[in-house]
């Protein structure tokens, strides 16, 4: 039975294809596209005449030089590569449309129910191999798969490289993915794969003939479900189904915190809450934004501003800060637009929200690490590390006041938790009314 439902397509060694494409005097050539110019570094991607050399991402660059003299040495240009991976979204669009971008060479497509037989399947992935290479450029070769859900599909992608085109039905299931390694399996990261372990899965038929609940149990969440499922060939988890697509609090704000200073106390606290909930989803923000109400005056209304700050994927609070303290600066400079019919500035109300979110895994994670460079990334995972131990002491000392019972269980001495020394005393949950906790802004209301 015919039933492809998504085209997977991964691109071939991309930044290597890049630097290939845009110089053609290294086509055809060993190449390797470095993040730093030191000859300590690795290389993020190498071109496939460079593998034929032994050398591929992760080879150090003096090492690559001892396999390859000739190698053809690249500092990044992740601009570019954003660039071009623009130009390839429109080439891939003038045949289907795009349903998700998992990364800059790495994205998924829902194909039309008529095209759903290997036939018609293959046909379009040669089309758009084809479009590639002619109208973006001769040295962006690509890796397409076909399969009932993206997860396999992203398998047929991964089994023919480089210029593959595989279609995985289920029909070919599961003999034809028999012999894969459990650690090439995306999901299956070194956390899960030891686990199996324990539980005495270590091939894919192990992990194959579970049962859904086991495989819940074993991941130690609904993502071993979800795994088991799209393995199997269904897709459950739809991006565009309704997400957790943002994590956010608003106060309406009185008395002391009616100032531009005591709107900034309440919004930090409140961003503290929104990242800890987002670590506690197990979610990455790519972007801040803060939406402010002033208060009407006599003679009129007060004015409204938001703004937004973007960053690499991230849970890291004083990253988040940071971009608070961005956005008030330049919240000062706006602050006479602000006025209300007597002129007045107190503040009204006061928005907090991360949002873009990625869950845990998701290659876009991966990509955030690949464009920072590696130290600050790894500090910044020190930094997360850090906020998720704050998170579980601050959760611990919540869940022994709830054990006190009566009024320290109604009201928790915020002083008492591990927070910003400006919000000792700031007790979130008596500030004001609540307003927009559970519920979705619109996208409008990020718009003033
Ligand atoms: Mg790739």
């Amino acid at each position: 039975m015919s039933d492809l439902k998504y085209l997977f397509i991964d691109f071939n060694a991309y930044f290597a294809g890049v630097e290939q494409n845009d110089d053609p005097a290294a086509r055809g050539r060993p190449l390797i596209v470095v993040p730093l110019k030191s000859e300590h570094t690795m290389a993020i991607a190498a071109s496939y005449e460079a593998r034929q050399f032994g050398i591929n991402r992760g080879t150090s660059v003096r090492e690559a030089r001892q396999l390859c003299p000739d190698v053809i040495i690249r500092h990044a240009r992740h601009d570019r590569y954003v660039q071009v991976h623009k130009l390839l979204k429109e080439e891939v669009e003038r045949h289907l449309p795009i349903t998700k971008v998992y990364s800059i060479d790495e994205w998924a497509c829902r194909l039309a129910p008529s095209e759903a037989s290997r036939t018609s399947a293959l046909a379009i992935g040669q089309k758009v191999q084809r479009g590639i290479l002619e109208n973006v450029g001769p040295s962006l070769r690509s890796s397409i798969g076909f399969a009932p859900s993206r997860l396999l599909a992203k398998l047929a992608a991964e089994s023919h490289k480089p210029d593959g085109l595989t279609a995985l039905e289920s029909s070919d299931l599961p003999h034809r993915l028999e012999d894969i390694r459990l650690s090439k399996i995306p999901g299956i990261g070194p956390g899960v794969l030891k686990r199996l372990e324990k539980a005495g899965v270590t091939d894919f038929m192990g992990v194959w003939n579970l049962q859904p609940k086991q495989a819940r149990k074993i991941w130690g969440s609904e993502q071993g479900e979800r795994f088991w499922y799209s393995l199997h060939g269904y897709e459950v988890y739809e991006d565009d189904q309704p997400e957790k697509s943002m994590i956010g609090h608003s106060r309406v704000l009185g008395g002391e915190h009616e100032t531009i200073g005591g709107a900034k106390v309440v919004a930090t606290a409140l961003l503290m809450k929104a990242a800890s909930r987002l670590r506690h989803y197990k979610r990455f923000a790519g972007a801040l934004t803060i939406n402010i109400r002033m208060r009407s005056g006599r003679n009129g209304p007060g004015g409204r501003w938001g703004s937004t700050r973007r960053f690499p994927l991230s849970q890291d609070t004083y990253g988040f800060l940071k971009a608070i303290d961005n956005l008030w600066q330049s919240l000062e400079t706006q602050l006479d637009d602000l006025r209300d019919g007597n002129g007045g500035t107190r503040f009204g109300n006061v928005s907090v929200f991360l949002h873009d979110l990625a869950l845990a895994g998701d290659p876009k994670i991966m990509q955030g690490d690949l464009f920072a460079e590696q130290q600050v990334s790894e500090r910044q995972q020190t930094r997360e590390k850090l906020w998720t131990a704050l998170d579980k002491m601050n959760a611990d000392l919540e869940n022994r006041m709830a054990k006190l019972g009566g009024e320290a269980r109604t009201r928790p001495p915020s002083g008492r938790y591990v927070t910003l020394a400006s919000q000792m005393g700031l007790d979130l949950n008596y500030l004001g009314a609540k307003i927009a906790f559970s519920r979705v802004p619109e996208e409008s209301e990020f718009l003033f």
